[in-house]
């Protein structure tokens, strides 16, 4: 008589045995994430403070995680190499007192207190979280950054639509945390800016509503529309670069 097959689920991670590598050297950490959304693709990025994040949909096994991580070694070397020089800004690795935040450009340092309510404050180089045990400062520190970006991008917006008189009026828009572009806007007439631009300098904010304000006139990247660029903003360039330096607090993972 044959035996009956019975389905044995993955064996769960076993993180313990799996918290650090090393490259070269140098000790990379291991963070996994579980992303219950995760369906499929297993994704690594790589953090200069010398991690390695891994978000792993619900039951991948530990097997193929190493064989993953196996596979990535010379991935992860260029990763960590591209860092090494670099200015690019980062976002925090975690969300704790030290940790490093942006506005408009200026790096400023999270500081986390216990309280029973929840308050958050800038001041003199400092953003003030003010929170019950156990919070996601995370979550705190971004519904932050969406009600600055309100009113800085509002004023953004309604400066360049009256110094450049290229719509009547302020079209509709609204923000919200993307992770691939920093702008966008429709046919219908509406655009969309992402909240992250807060944490970029003021004229790098000005280019972005420029360049989705120009797509009202010219729909496409066409020689016509680099030119109403300039027109309105002869530096843009200038300022297209300084985002660029930014562009890696979009790969941030919400947790
Ligand atoms: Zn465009």
């Amino acid at each position: 008589m044959r035996a009956k097959s019975v389905y044995t689920p993955p064996k769960p991670l076993a993180l313990h045995k799996l918290s650090q590598i090393d490259i070269d050297g140098r000790r990379v950490e291991i963070r996994l994430r579980s992303r219950p959304r995760r369906r499929t693709r297993v994704m690594l990025s790589y953090h200069p403070d010398g991690i390695l994040f891994i978000d792993a949909p619900a039951g991948t096994t530990e097997r193929a995680l190493r064989i993953l991580i196996f596979r990535s070694e010379d991935w992860l070397r260029r990763e960590i190499r591209k860092f090494k020089n670099s200015d690019h800004v980062v976002y925090p690795s975690s969300y704790k007192t030290g940790s490093t935040l942006y506005l408009l450009g200026m790096p400023l340092k999270l500081q986390v207190h216990q309280s029973s309510s929840i308050a958050v404050q800038q001041l003199n180089g400092t953003i003030r979280v003010r929170a019950p045990l156990n919070s996601s400062i995370q979550t705190i520190v971004h519904d932050w950054y969406g009600d600055v970006a309100n009113s800085i991008l509002n004023e953004s917006i309604g400066r360049i639509c009256s110094n450049t008189s290229l719509l009547d009026s302020v079209p509709h828009w609204s923000h919200r945390y993307m992770s691939s572009r920093w702008g966008s806007c429709s046919s219908h007439g509406t655009m969309r800016l992402n909240t992250h631009l807060v944490k970029v300098p003021q004229d790098a904010i000005d280019m972005v509503v420029l360049h989705e304000l120009c797509h009202f006139k010219q729909l496409n990247h066409s020689k016509a529309f680099y030119s109403l660029m300039a027109q309105h903003m002869p530096d843009w360039k200038q300022h297209d670069n300084t985002l660029k330096k930014y562009h890696r607090l979009l790969q941030e993972e919400f947790v």
